[in-house]
């Protein structure tokens, strides 16, 4: 089980590392009551300046058998119907809780940057060469 307190400081880094996307730091929302997805995008309101503030509602603790479903999609691309081998085998590299965490975030992230809830192999990916980038994987 993960327990997100740990890595809030480390999720706030990742999220200002892509302040360009509207994300805002204020809007990382944790959420107690366990629903269908780990974690989301969500996009408010900036109380003090009414703009469009983008950010990631997360729950405070992830169990194992969430975090091995979220890791067995990762590579199906719902265009082709098919799994990408090659993200597959970039999922069993996150083999340790922050880079799960931080896998997720950049996931997040990348709906913001604008893929869509039905992109999902594509966020994953996208995650993945940012990760790759930053030395993180
Ligand atoms: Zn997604």
């Amino acid at each position: 089980m993960i327990n997100i307190e740990i890595y809030l400081d480390e999720i706030k880094d990742i999220m200002a590392k892509y302040a360009v996307y509207g994300i805002n730091l204020d809007y990382l929302k944790i959420n107690d009551e366990p629903r269908l997805n780990i974690a989301v995008a969500i996009v408010g309101k900036d109380i003090n300046t009414g703009e469009k503030a983008c950010g990631i509602r997360i729950d405070r603790q992830i169990s194992d058998s969430a975090i091995s479903s979220a890791k067995g999609a990762i590579g199906y691309n719902k265009k082709s119907n098919k799994y990408d081998p090659t993200l597959m085998d970039k999922a069993t590299k996150l083999d340790t809780d922050r880079k799960f965490i931080q896998h997720l975030i950049l996931h997040e992230i990348a709906h913001h940057k604008g893929y869509t809830q039905e992109e999902e192999y594509e966020c994953d990916k996208w995650a993945f060469s940012e990760m790759e980038e930053l030395g993180w994987l």
